[in-house]
């Protein structure tokens, strides 16, 4: 048994997030340029192949496998993918796998997803309203997401959604907007806009932060501390009104990095240690190589060693630009 994964700063790492592919059926502005060059197909790792690093992951201790993108659920045979991984839940070295997706193909996805040990998954929900979904996401795909929720609700899956929260855009619209999550019993998150990658616009146009969000949802909402960690970054409160959960990703205004228990690989074998910077170590050559389960071991040491104490995004006056060179698409969130 080779040792357990833990980082310089004595990080325990448990998490993986697991890209399967950087393309996506919408093109969020905060997201991606609407002209996007995504990685040649052949570059990308086999499912085979991803399956066989996530067994040597888990064999490491990882406990929890989120399936990510660009969006997962446009990945050809996907499902395959999930099926395999099932069979480390049923064996109980793995707890949970899940996955963020945008919500178009839920409809023909929720109910194999949940029938295959899924219980819980994100869903990217930035706008109820049909114009500004559709200037969001540059596709008039919001009917196609909500039928996509109704069919997770229908399998028995749990939802949280997950909203951006873009200045000019939604903000009006996050209090009701968390009361139609609540009210259909899903769990939401709002999230600070991250300055990664190459966008057709500019990043201060979009950036609000959310500590002015909470102050303003406080002035209308009683909010109570709540203790519930899913494992991630975000911080929860109850909200007395709904009585739903609402949480709070805040890159940017509270540095959440001393409690990151995650490492992100991408769809071609590349893992980053941390979302907000441009060091990686390639896992690929291990992979295809004649002692893949020694040198997986060994390159995901290099890479446990090189994880930073904590990523450096700023969006201010005087910095507008992409923290790192990377679109959000290629590890995912
Ligand atoms: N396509 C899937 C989806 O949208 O849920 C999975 C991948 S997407 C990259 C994962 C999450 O990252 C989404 O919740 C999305 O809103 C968020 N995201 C993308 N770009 C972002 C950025 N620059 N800053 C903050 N969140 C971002
Ligand atoms: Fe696609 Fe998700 Fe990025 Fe939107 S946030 S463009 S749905 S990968």
């Amino acid at each position: 048994m080779s040792a357990s994964l833990q980082d310089s700063f004595g990080r325990d790492i448990n998490y993986l997030r697991l890209s399967l592919t950087d393309r996506c059926d919408l093109r969020c502005i905060y997201c991606m340029a609407e002209n996007m060059t995504f990685l040649p197909k052949k570059d990308l790792l086999s499912l085979e192949e991803l399956d066989h690093m996530c067994a040597q992951f888990i064999r490491r201790g990882i406990k929890k496998i989120r399936l990510t993108g660009g969006e997962p659920l446009v990945r050809r045979d996907f499902m395959t993918l999930i099926k395999a991984l099932s069979r480390h839940l049923k064996t109980g070295e793995l707890h949970e796998l899940t996955l963020t997706t945008n919500g178009t193909q839920l409809a023909r996805f929720a109910a194999p997803l949940k029938a295959a040990g899924v219980e819980r998954i994100n869903v990217s929900l930035d706008s109820l309203n049909r114009d500004v979904f559709k200037k969001l996401t540059r596709r008039d795909a919001l009917d196609q997401v909500l039928g996509g929720l109704d069919a997770a609700k229908q399998a028995g899956l749990k939802v949280k959604i997950n909203t951006v929260a873009l200045k000019d855009m939604n903000i009006a619209e996050l209090p009701s907007m968390m009361e139609w999550a609540h009210g259909q019993g899903f769990d939401m998150t709002l999230i600070e806009v991250m300055p990664m990658g190459d966008i057709d616009e500019d990043r201060r146009d979009q950036y609000m932060p959310l500590t002015v969000i909470y102050d303003e949802l406080a002035a209308c909402y009683s909010l109570m501390d709540d203790a519930h960690r899913t494992g991630g970054p975000a911080r929860y409160v109850k909200v007395k009104e709904t009585g739903g959960r609402l949480g709070m990703i805040t890159p940017l205004t509270n540095n959440f990095c001393a409690g990151c228990n995650r490492i992100r690989v991408t769809c071609t074998g590349r893992i980053y240690m941390c979302l907000g910077q441009d060091d990686y170590v390639d896992l690929r050559a291990a992979l295809r190589g004649p002692k893949p389960k020694e040198d997986l071991d060994a390159a995901v040491n290099r890479a446990l060693r090189k994880k930073p104490e904590k990523h450096n995004f700023e969006i201010s006056e005087n910095r507008s630009g992409p923290a790192v060179g990377r679109h959000m698409s290629l590890t995912g969130g």
